[in-house]
This record gives C-alpha cells, sequence and structure tokens, in this order.
C-alpha cells in the first residue's frame, strides 16, 4: 500500500516517511487509533515505504520489485499475525484469507475478520503457538529487502501470551521492526506497551472523508457530506453507510421539522409511518443526523461567523429556526432527540416515539 492511497492523516504520513529518511525508525511501533482511522493502512504503507528500492520523499516508488511484493502482501520480509480462531491456530495458515480480506478493506474491523473467517460467534485470539512462530520466522536473516517485518494487528488479541513476546520486542534481531497496530491500548499488556512506541492515529476529518467519497464513489456532494457527519471519522463505518443508505436524512429532516414549525399537521401521520417504517440502523442515522443539525444550529447562535456544515435548504430553515427561537429551546429539542437515540437503540415501538417525539418538538419549536 502506498501512503496517497491512505485518506487524510497527512501529519502521521509524514512523521513516519521523516523518521526512515532520517533513520530514525523506531524498532517497535504501536499505531493507536479507532476503528476506520487508518492504522493498519498506515502500518502497510510504512513497512513498504521502508523497504522499498526507490523510496520518494513523499511515498514508495510503487514499481521496485519490493513495493510489487509489499502491494500485494506477498513480500517474504513482512510477515502477518492478526487474530485467529481455535487453540492452534496460526496466521501462516490463514494468509489467502488475510490477504482477501486486507485488499478488499483494509479499514476493516475485527468483527468483520472474524466473519470473513466464518467464525460465527466463536472469539478471535493470538495463540501461543503463534507467538512461538513470530519468534522463530524473525530469527531467520532477511530475503531481499533491508528490514525484516513484523506487522501484529490487534494486539488486544494477544492476551497474556503477549509475554512470550517481550524478549524479542526488546532485544529484536538486527534489521527487524515490529509494527503493532492496536484500538484500545486498555486491553494491550502493560509489558508490550512500555516496549512500544505509542504513535496515536487521530480520526479522519469529514471533509476528507467527504471528498474521498466523491472523487471514488462519484457521490453529490450533499449525499457525501451526510454520510461523512454520520461516520465520524471512521471509514469503515462510511463504508457501511453508504452500502445501507436508502433515506435522504437531509430531504427527511427539511420535511419533518417544516411540518411541526408550520403546524400542519395533517400531513405528520404520514411522515410518522415513513420514519417508523424505515428499519432500526436507518432510524438511528436519522436522529444522529438531526443532532447533528441542531449542533449547527446551537453553534452559530453561539458564534455568528460559524459557517453552517449543512446543505442549502438545511441552512434556510436553520436561518429561520435561529431568528424565532433561544438558545433553551435549541438545547430541549436537542434533549428530547438524544432521548429518542436512546430508547430507538433499547428497541422502543418507533411510531409512538416519532409520533410523541414530533409533539414535543413542534410544541417547543417556533
Ligand atoms: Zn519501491
Amino acid at each position: 500500500m502506498q501512503f496517497k492511497q491512505i485518506i487524510g492523516q497527512t501529519n502521521t504520513k509524514r512523521y513516519l516517511m521523516e523518521s526512515a529518511q532520517h533513520d530514525h525508525i523506531s524498532h517497535a511501533q504501536l499505531f493507536l487509533g479507532n476503528e476506520g482511522c487508518g492504522a493498519l493502512s498506515l502500518a502497510l504503507a510504512f513497512a513498504q515505504y521502508v523497504n522499498c528500492s526507490n523510496r520518494q520523499t513523499d511515498d514508495s516508488c510503487g514499481r521496485c520489485s519490493n513495493c510489487k511484493k509489499s502491494q500485494k502482501l506477498i513480500h517474504p520480509d513482512i510477515h502477518y499475525c492478526y487474530p485467529t480462531i481455535g487453540s492452534k491456530a496460526k496466521s501462516t495458515d490463514l494468509l489467502t484469507e488475510w490477504r482477501e480480506a486486507v485488499l478488499k478493506n483494509p479499514y476493516m474491523n475485527v468483527f468483520q475478520w472474524l466473519q470473513h473467517l466464518k467464525a460465527d460467534n466463536k472469539q478471535g485470539n493470538i495463540t501461543a503457538e503463534e507467538c512461538e512462530d513470530i519468534i522463530r520466522k524473525l530469527s531467520f536473516t532477511t530475503y531481499e529487502a533491508p528490514y525484516k517485518i513484523l506487522l501484529l494487528w490487534m494486539p488486544e488479541y494477544l492476551g497474556k501470551e503477549g509475554n512470550r513476546l517481550l524478549k524479542i520486542i526488546e532485544e529484536p534481531p538486527p534489521n527487524t521492526l515490529f509494527l503493532l497496530v492496536a484500538e484500545n491500548a486498555n486491553l494491550v499488556l502493560n509489558t508490550i506497551l512500555s516496549r512500544t512506541q505509542l504513535l496515536r492515529i487521530p480520526r479522519i476529518s469529514e471533509t476528507e472523508i467527504q471528498e474521498y467519497l466523491q472523487e471514488k464513489f462519484g457521490l453529490n456532494p450533499n449525499f457525501a457530506q451526510q454520510i461523512a457527519i454520520l461516520s465520524e471519522g471512521n471509514y469503515n463505518e462510511a463504508l457501511n453507510l453508504m452500502a445501507n443508505a436508502n433515506h435522504d436524512n437531509q430531504q427527511l429532516l427539511v420535511r419533518w421539522l417544516t411540518i411541526l414549525v408550520e403546524k400542519q399537521t395533517q400531513n405528520l401521520p404520514a411522515l410518522v409511518d415513513q420514519l417508523a417504517e424505515m428499519g432500526r440502523e436507518a432510524q438511528k442515522h436519522f436522529l444522529r443526523y438531526s443532532l447533528h443539525f441542531l449542533r449547527q444550529c446551537l453553534l452559530k447562535q453561539h458564534l455568528p461567523q460559524h459557517h453552517l456544515a449543512i446543505s442549502t435548504p438545511e441552512k434556510e430553515l436553520a436561518q429561520q429556526l435561529l431568528q424565532n427561537n433561544q438558545r433553551s429551546q435549541f438545547e430541549l429539542l436537542y434533549q428530547l432527540i438524544n432521548d429518542s437515540f436512546y430508547h430507538i437503540e433499547r428497541n422502543a415501538n418507533p411510531r409512538i416515539l416519532f409520533f410523541n417525539l414530533s409533539i414535543k418538538v413542534g410544541d417547543n419549536l417556533k
């Protein structure tokens, strides 16, 4: 993988490339970031970069033999370790599945990976055998690249077996790099954490996700923006939202609030029916989107120069609401919608919930 294929993360990319250019590579690094931020992609791009035979200042060349093998995840000096199923399982036995899954979506989460392995409800783990295998693999000399790399995805799954790796992480063979990629530092052994250099990977910005979706999938700007907002910096979630987005939340929100503000009560039952029938996930998306709209209104009220990150029809509606309503009203609405989200997640009857919510919102909005 090349750095240019990764969404956003400009500073992290620069930091990683400079560390290689100045020969300041830490031999054990922990890439720590929430799901969908691209931590695994960054580790893959870094592994390719340090072993590229024709490294550029801004990326690996993508054409040398090391790059070509890295890109297909078949480089003999880059080893992968990840959660597997069963007490004797080893990553090496699942390389085909791993390549397939990562090349398809390097932003995947562990749940998707285990589903890919058809794990049903079985837990993933990184076994003692696996740790022994890592030690064995790293004791060979490199075949063809400057560095021998162990990319360990999800050290959270190591459990106490991780202690078997402490010695080799602390005193690795020459030219050996450990790249660990984790989501939750609390679940990684302290003994491992203390032996790695921590690299925190931030969330991807909404704008970067939006622009990427427009460019890659040709989404229209409004739709791409809705997905970017709901994904909260998680590109894996953005892909999931895009695959399941049958509803235009912007249009739905404008219609809903217009009915409530203009007291068109005759139109309310049909809209409540529509909301009630669209499925729980879509209802949650709609409510989350409504919260985003209200947050934008609150920001605008607080900071008049704030640029509203919403579509044009929504802006017109927001201006009208801002003229006629106080801060306390927006806060109350925010609370009401937030409570509804909580109840929808806990299987409340959606028809009753959206009807009650609409009445309360209508009573409080001018
Ligand atoms: Zn190259």
